[in-house]
């Protein structure tokens, strides 16, 4: 008892204190973070790996904290999961994308695909976002491919939540379905055949070994090849070096995303460099 009363102890230390005090100032900034317009969505393009062209972009969010600076979304993605604050920040980065979607194509007559990602506890919750999106897309006249949105292997794993009728609405409404992160998770690969995914997003992790692991290229490969046998695209992750992209358009993959094209960069950045050129 002696022993588990001072292990018991070790449990508090003072940076846990100080973690749940950080975290709980996270929170409290986060819930206000919308209303004081601290959010702005970034946009990754994915390149077309046989023709080179950008024709579809990532939108990836950034927090400007007023104290802090960019925080991450790595940092503060999981707390609003775990909050539930994901749903209203997951619908506001949804509208910002859909509009901006909507302006490049009626100001430049350029039809950008826009990447979102959707976690699994936007897909639990009933408050809007499903059939709202679809509203709104309908509204912007975006039906038809304007729209994609990133899920992960995990979500395919939920039975109860409805998943699979969503993502056949979704497609019904002309919404195409990403699955992230791909090779990382649960990947059973009889549910690529069950839920008619359109992309498979190779890992960047992979992408990211293919110089020095001949399994990680050989791996790439066979992903390739399969996605395609079940009809799907493949988008590479994490595309650094020339090296890569090399690689994968050998193997055939169909598009490609990573910091050797470009960072994520505000919208305006994106107009200059990837839609001025593009429209006439
Ligand atoms: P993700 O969906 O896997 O997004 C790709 C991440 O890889 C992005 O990080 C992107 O900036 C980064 N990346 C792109 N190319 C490269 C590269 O060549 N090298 C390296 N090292 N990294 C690259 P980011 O923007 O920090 O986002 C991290 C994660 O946060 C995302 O991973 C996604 O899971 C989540 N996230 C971002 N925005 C949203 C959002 O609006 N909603 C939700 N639910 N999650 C989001
Ligand atoms: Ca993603
Ligand atoms: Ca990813
Ligand atoms: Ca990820």
């Amino acid at each position: 008892a002696k022993g588990l009363g001072r292990n018991r102890y070790h449990y508090f230390t003072p940076s846990m204190q100080e973690y749940a005090k950080y975290r709980m100032l996270l929170i409290r900034d986060l819930r206000k973070a919308i209303s004081k317009q601290e959010f702005e969505v970034y946009f990754q393009p994915i390149i077309d790996m046989n023709t080179m062209k950008v024709l579809k972009a990532e939108a990836l969010i950034r927090w400007h904290h007023p104290e802090r600076g960019i925080i991450p979304p790595s940092e503060f993605i999981p707390v609003a999961e775990e909050t539930g604050l994901i749903i209203d920040i997951g619908n506001w980065v949804f509208e910002e994308a859909a509009k901006q979607s909507a302006y490049w194509r009626e100001q430049y007559g350029v039809e950008i695909q826009i990447s979102i990602n959707k976690s699994p506890v936007q897909f639990r919750d009933e408050r809007g976002s499903f059939e709202s999106w679809i509203k709104q897309l309908k509204e912007l006249k975006l039906d038809s491919h304007g729209i994609c949105i990133e899920i992960t292997e995990g979500l395919l794993l939920d039975v109860d939540s409805g998943v699979s009728e969503k993502l056949l609405a979704y497609r019904d409404a002309g919404i195409q379905v990403s699955l992230d992160d791909f090779g990382t998770g649960y990947s059973s690969l009889s549910y690529l055949k069950k839920f008619d995914i359109d992309y498979l997003k190779i890992d960047q992790s992979f992408t990211q070994n293919l110089a020095s692991d001949s399994d990680d290229q050989a791996l790439c490969e066979a992903i390739i090849v399969m996605a395609h046998k079940l009809g799907m695209k493949v988008v590479a992750e994490g595309v650094e070096t020339q090296f890569q992209l090399a690689t994968l358009v050998e193997a055939g993959c169909d598009y490609g995303q990573g910091y050797l094209f470009s960072k994520p960069i505000p919208a305006k950045a994106f107009e200059e460099k990837y839609i001025l050129g593009l429209s006439e």
